[in-house]
């Protein structure tokens, strides 16, 4: 059932913890966005989540638009995942050997995504760009690599450059702490514009290992590939040999079951995972043709490795998901029908002064006149009223991104009821 509407809603246990975690976390968080700094106001603790909904430590109920910033695609405690990771559980958290578990989700992961033909699983998102990196330049002999402004790969050293998501909103977009050689090899392009792109290919073309590239930006707010765009990175890597890297940690069985790449046609050399493919658990992954991926130790010298990498229990739950996706295909249907529903409300209550862009279930509003459609436009959006609108969707139990840099992010689990209400409460807001 949607959580029932609560007058006067309380945040004190919240304030309490958070009070306290500051003592002993940095900031009371272990991720920066989750300290609400962009939105001025004391962060929501958790207690429990369960389908569309998140229920906090005061008792307060919301629909969640945030899914745990993209793998909860089933909605939160997904019975058939807890079940199976329950029963993984009873045999043991980790082994450190190989198991039939892993070799079934390099099946699962290649059946969905062909480009991905050969793939190593690691603990997150940022190992994945990390080593995909570090693949695409053993493979090329070369050290630069071009990112975009505003997309987001993970906090390794090299890549937080530029960076979007919290490192736009924090006002840190490049970390200290980042000794300068470390980031002399990335090259940074704008998204959407090819232009930026040819010009580094022209001056530095041969010493470019590669491209990476969100296909669908989601980290300075949701920015769609231009018509021709992703095909332009396509076709450019391939005239200078270098690799097209497509980092789909969020795109990734998202957009529907072969990512960004099947969605659009485009096919990357490598492919780098996360989020949905660890169904709530620490999981990422990198891959692409057996000719590059033999590049990795053992097999190659590129050096790569982790205690908990293909962890039995993460496994469990990602193999669980993906087959629920594949057996399921009109999950996505559902819900890219659900976003649309979202965004045709905000277009209808804002009108021209904001820009909903949509594309499956990712979604974003930028309170800006602008088409929103690269870096520039995207922080043209005036973050104040973003703030004022997330705090007011908050106190009427929708919860959503706290940062105007984010996705907002529909799952299975969202009922027509839940668009419903989130549809009514938007429709107040203002009035
Ligand atoms: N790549 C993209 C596109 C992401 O959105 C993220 C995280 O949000 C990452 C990489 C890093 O993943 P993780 O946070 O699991 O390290």
């Amino acid at each position: 059932a949607v959580p029932e509407m609560r007058r006067n809603m309380q945040y004190t246990e919240s304030e309490r913890l958070f009070e306290a975690s500051k003592k002993c976390i940095p900031g009371g968080v272990n991720s920066p966005v989750r300290a609400y700094q962009a939105v001025h106001r004391t962060p929501v603790f958790v207690e429990r989540a369960s389908g569309s909904h998140i229920y906090d430590v005061d008792g307060n109920a919301y629909i969640d638009y945030v899914c745990s910033w993209g793998p909860c695609i089933l909605g939160h405690a997904y019975l058939r995942v807890i079940k199976a990771v329950q029963a993984a559980c009873e045999n043991g958290l980790t082994y450190g050997a190989p198991t039939g578990k892993e070799l079934k989700l390099a099946e699962l992961i290649r059946s969905c995504i062909p480009s991905m033909e050969v793939s190593r699983l690691v603990s997150s998102g940022t190992e994945a760009t990390m080593s995909a990196i570090r693949v695409a330049r053993g493979f090329t002999g070369r050290d630069k690599v071009v990112k975009f402004r505003g997309c987001y790969h993970g906090h390794s050293d090299g890549l937080l450059v530029k960076a979007g998501s919290g490192a736009l909103t924090q006002s840190v977009p490049d970390s200290k702490g980042v000794p300068a050689d470390y980031t002399k090899n990335t090259l940074v392009a704008e998204y959407n514009q090819p232009d930026s792109v040819q010009k580094l290919f022209e001056t530095q073309g041969k010493e470019i290992a590669a491209i990476i590239v969100e296909p669908v930006a989601a980290n300075m707010g949701v920015v769609l590939p231009e018509p021709g765009f992703l095909e332009f990175l396509r076709k450019i890597t391939e005239d200078y040999g270098a690799l097209l890297i497509f980092d789909e940690v969020i795109t990734g069985f998202r957009l529907g079951i072969g990512g960004a790449q099947g969605y659009f046609h485009v096919t990357p050399d490598l492919t780098t995972l996360g989020k949905i493919i660890g169904g709530g658990m620490p999981v990422g992954a990198y891959g692409g043709r057996k000719e590059i991926m033999d590049m990795v130790a053992p097999v190659g010298p590129v050096y790569q490795a982790g205690t908990l990498s293909g962890n039995p229990i993460a496994t469990t739950a990602g193999i669980e998901t993906l087959t629920i996706l594949k057996e399921t295909p009109e999950i996505y249907t559902q819900i890219e029908a659900s976003a649309r529903t979202l965004a045709e409300g905000m277009r209808g209550h804002f009108g021209e002064s904001v820009c909903v862009n949509q594309i499956g279930s990712l979604m974003s509003i930028f309170f800006t006149a602008q088409k929103v459609k690269d870096y520039e436009t995207a922080t043209s959006s005036d973050i104040s009223r973003y703030a004022d609108y997330f705090n007011y969707m908050l106190d009427h139990q929708i919860y959503l991104a706290p940062s105007q840099f984010e996705a907002m992010f529909v799952s299975a689990a969202h009922t027509a009821e839940d668009i419903a209400q989130t549809c009514e409460v938007l429709r107040g807001y203002g009035r």
